[in-house]
């Protein structure tokens, strides 16, 4: 910030979900906000996406495509096929997605001002602020690659950004777009818990498939390994000591996949639902497993993702 004042430009890079999230985190860092309007030029951030193989691609029908459609108003251009060119993959190379924020002077009196929260912040760089989901969105009508490449890369919430940008309510989700498992190729809840018959009860109250793993480490690997997870279910039942630092472990972990999370309470865990209802979380108690009550919580906690 020092070098950048003196008016040399400096690059650097920074981990955190999206771009604006860099200056609250920045912030948080003690930086001096009046130093970081001054300092900060813009935000950038960057996902790979594979290329629609030009020799196979054809006109989309997909439900999924149809999802794309009815947000925002126009159809992909292709779907996937695959060919001996492609490897039968469907893709051919790599293009950018990107997301930016650029200072502006609302930004800076908004900083001045000690605004630091997402939505201020957010108020601030509009008409200077462009998001993954338009960036992606402007590659599928233009048919260099396909909604569902985008969120394997992106995750769901590619259509909660989508439909937020186009004012439409979120969807279901509830197509599929081609997990690696061939056995259940539905989109998935995933459960961490170390209870099967969890599994077994959610599995039978859901329109979603569920898979589950046994702790926040092995969630990051299944969502790194599927490109097919839309929400996770934590059991209350894994937290071995202080509810709150297990709280930290599963942000630490999970707070970059962006994806939606419900917490199933077991008995005993009434600090823990205080906790949750101060900050603002989702729960429900394992007795309303395996009730319609689960299904609606799943699906509110859907509709709700920004
Ligand atoms: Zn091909």
């Amino acid at each position: 910030m020092q070098a950048a004042l003196t008016g040399h430009l400096v690059l650097s890079t920074f981990h955190t979900n999206d771009a604006l999230g860099t200056i609250p985190r920045l912030l948080d860092l003690n930086l001096d906000a009046s130093v970081l309007a001054d300092a900060l030029i813009g935000v950038v951030s960057q996902r790979l996406v594979r290329c629609l193989c030009e020799v196979c691609r054809q006109p989309p029908w997909l439900a999924v495509e149809e999802e794309f459609q009815r947000i925002t108003g126009e159809l992909p251009a292709y779907r996937p096929v695959g060919c001996e060119q492609c490897g039968y993959t469907g893709y051919h190379g790599r293009l950018p997605i990107i997301e930016y924020v650029e200072m502006t002077a609302g930004l800076r009196q908004a900083l001045l001002n000690g605004g630091r929260s997402l939505a201020t912040l957010k108020e601030a760089v509009v008409g200077h602020r462009r998001s993954m989901a338009a960036s992606a969105k402007a590659w599928i009508v233009s048919g260099m690659t396909t909604p569902q490449e985008v969120q394997q890369v992106l995750g769901v919430k590619f259509w909660a950004e989508l439909a937020e940008e186009h004012g439409k309510p979120a969807g279901l989700l509830n197509f599929d777009v081609g997990s690696n498992n061939q056995a259940d190729r539905r989109m998935k809840v995933l459960l961490l818990s170390t209870d099967a018959e969890l599994a077994a009860r959610l599995g039978a109250a859901l329109t979603y498939g569920v898979a589950r793993v046994d702790d926040e480490k092995a969630a990051v690997a299944y969502i790194e390994q599927h490109g097919d997870v839309i929400a996770l279910v934590l059991d209350s039942g894994l937290c071995a000591g202080p509810f709150e630092d297990w709280m930290l472990g599963l942000r630490t972990a999970l707070a970059s996949s962006g994806l939606p999370g419900l917490f199933v309470l077991r008995e005993g865990t009434q600090a823990f639902q205080t906790l949750l209802d101060n900050y603002g979380g989702q729960h429900i108690g394992i007795e309303e497993v395996p009730t319609d009550a689960l299904a609606a919580a799943v699906n509110r906690l859907l509709q709700g993702i920004h």
